[in-house]
């Protein structure tokens, strides 16, 4: 028996590579009409053979958030970079009101 389609749950002819595309992680199927309209995706799919395709289940799991977490520890980095200029800032601006005001 043929696997489901994991968006419109209808059957699917997985040898028929053209119209179907299998997770690489978990076997799940789809119809590629099912995950894109866009015809030129449709065409890089069906030329590319050693393509590997995630399910939107698949895609949310460990080796992408490992990436994200880099990212949020590359912004957050930014974030302490920008508050500690902030700060040296503001300490410049304090000595030179405590001039100003010893100059008084
Ligand atoms: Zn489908
Ligand atoms: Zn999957």
């Amino acid at each position: 028996m043929s696997p489901k389609c994991a968006k419109c749950l209808g059957s699917t002819n997985v040898k028929d590579k053209d119209s179907v595309l299998r997770c690489s992680r978990c076997d799940t199927v789809v119809h590629v009409k099912c995950i894109s309209t866009n015809d030129s995706l449709l065409d890089a799919l069906k030329n590319c053979s050693g393509l590997k395709w995630f399910c939107d289940g698949c895609v949310k799991l460990p080796f992408n958030l490992d990436s994200l977490s880099k990212l949020v520890d590359a912004s957050r980095q930014d974030i302490l970079d920008k508050i500690e200029s902030n700060k040296n800032e503001m300490i410049t601006r304090l000595e030179k009101l405590d001039e100003v005001n010893t100059q008084v």
